[in-house]
Order: C-alpha cells, then structure tokens, then sequence
C-alpha cells in the first residue's frame, strides 16, 4: 500500500462509511480514525481455511460472539479483548504489510463498526476476507470484501442462530463453509448445498471435518469427524465442493494461539 492511499484515508475522516441500513447509519456516520474495536489479537501467519489456505495472511481477531458452537476453539476471544482505534489496525496492516487480511472473530459483525474497518481496509486497497458465522446481516459488507459465510450445523448446537435471508445477499467471490461433526450434518449440508444453489452463486463451498478437540483446552468438546469418510461421501455424491482440513492446525501444535 503507498503512502497516498493511507494519506486519502486520513482525509477522508471524519465520516468515510455510509449504509441505506437504517439501523446502522447512525453508528457508521459517526465513524472516524479514532473509533475504537475490542480487538483479541492481531498476528501474521498462513491462511489456514477456505480457497486462500496457503497465503500469508495477517490477521484482526474482533472479540466477542453471540453464539456457542460446541466445538469452538477461539472461546477466548469471548473475554479477551481491549480497545484499538481504526487508525492503529490500519498503522499496523501497513507495518505488516501484506496484501491479504482476514478480520476474524469470534464474530467479527457482532461488533456494527466492524463495517467501517472493512471499508476502511479495502479502500486502503488489501484483499480483505470475513470470517463470519453467518447470523448476522452481511448487507452493509463492503462489495469488495470476500466473505467466508460458516453456516452452523445442527451438530454445532447453534443451527437456529443462521440467518438464512443471508444467502441472498452472497456475492460471487464470496465462499460458504460448513464444518461437520457427523453423516447427519453432512446431508444437511448437502440439502442446503442443492435448495439454495449455492454452488452457482459462490466461488467455493468448504466442507471441513471437525478435528479432535484436546480435553480440557477451554472447548466444550465434541466427537471428531473422520476425514476420509468425509471424502467418501462427497465422491460418492459427486458434491461440487473443496474438502478442507484446518492447514494451521497441522502447521503448528492445534492449541497454539496467534497463528
Ligand atoms: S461462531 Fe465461531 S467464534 Fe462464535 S462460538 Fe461459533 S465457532 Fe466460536
């Protein structure tokens, strides 16, 4: 990112975001630099999941989540968390200085002003990915961002918290994942796979495995899904979708935080 395009943000305060949302409006128009997030951690590492696993990737982990998915490995970021200002993320996104970021949660949305940083991020020309659960409204999402949309399982324990009018909105570089813990979660993907059509509406659709959870590491535990069976199923359904495993997790030891 050149010098000009950070220049061009700091002029454009003390308003940079606007949204038709009524309910967001009053919150985004008052928006500037020095607005705060409660931020859990920032850190440099590979992309672990979706279409970009592999890249070097920096990453702004939002704290706080409305939901509680049996498996979650990130419940720290539900206590953790200080205030940053808009100005710091994007001081420290230039410092970093790698073209892709992911803002990740959490719940990244839970947060309205999240909306603003995305904006603020892509127009500071980063590729900015979304990891979000999907229940909260992705219409205020800056069209340049991709979202990687995790719909809950009936497996996770928070199926009824999707917000399924989401699906409309999905643009075609967005990605939909689906992380399953059993064959029943399988065909409920499968089911939601073919009535929302969403392979022709998105640019990939992820099915993950839920991996083995350590017994006493803060996560409420849940059976582990075999990925080879995982496989199985999708090549016997011929499924148009990328099974996926989570690559950092593989990389460095599971619990290890900040990568
Ligand atoms: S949505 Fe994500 S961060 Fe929130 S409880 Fe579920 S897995 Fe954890």
């Amino acid at each position: 990112m050149g010098a000009a395009s950070f220049l061009s943000l700091e002029t454009r305060a003390p308003t940079f975001y606007t949204t038709s949302l009524s309910t967001l409006t009053p919150i985004l128009e008052t928006t500037t630099l020095d607005t705060t997030l409660r931020v859990n951690e920032t850190f440099y590492s590979i992309q672990g999941e979706s279409s970009f696993a592999g890249c070097p990737c920096f990453f702004i982990r939002l704290g706080g989540c409305p939901l509680r998915c049996h498996y979650c490995d990130t419940e720290y970021a539900f206590r953790e968390s200080a205030p940053r200002t808009l100005r710091s993320l994007l001081q420290e996104a230039r410092e970093v200085a790698c073209p892709l970021i992911e803002i990740t949660g959490g719940e990244p949305l839970a947060q309205p002003r999240a909306f603003a940083l995305i904006r603020m991020l892509c127009e500071a020309s980063f590729t900015v990915l979304i990891e979000t659960s999907g229940s909260i409204d992705i219409r205020p999402t800056d069209p340049r961002a991709i979202l990687i949309m995790d719909l809950k399982t009936p497996g996770s324990g928070e199926c009824g918290k999707n917000l399924l009018g989401n699906l409309e909105h999905l643009r075609p570089h967005d990605e939909v994942k689906f992380v399953l813990t059993s064959r029943e979660d399988y065909l409920w993907a499968r089911e939601m796979i073919e009535s929302h059509q969403l392979a022709s509406r998105t640019r990939a659709i992820l099915l993950s495995p839920v991996a083995a959870q350590a017994v006493g590491k803060e996560i409420k535990g849940c059976a582990a899904l075999d990925p080879r069976a995982l496989a199985e199923w999708i090549l016997a359904d011929r499924l148009p979708v990328r099974q996926q495993t989570q690559l950092h997790k593989h990389i460095w030891e599971p619990q290890t935080r900040g990568v």
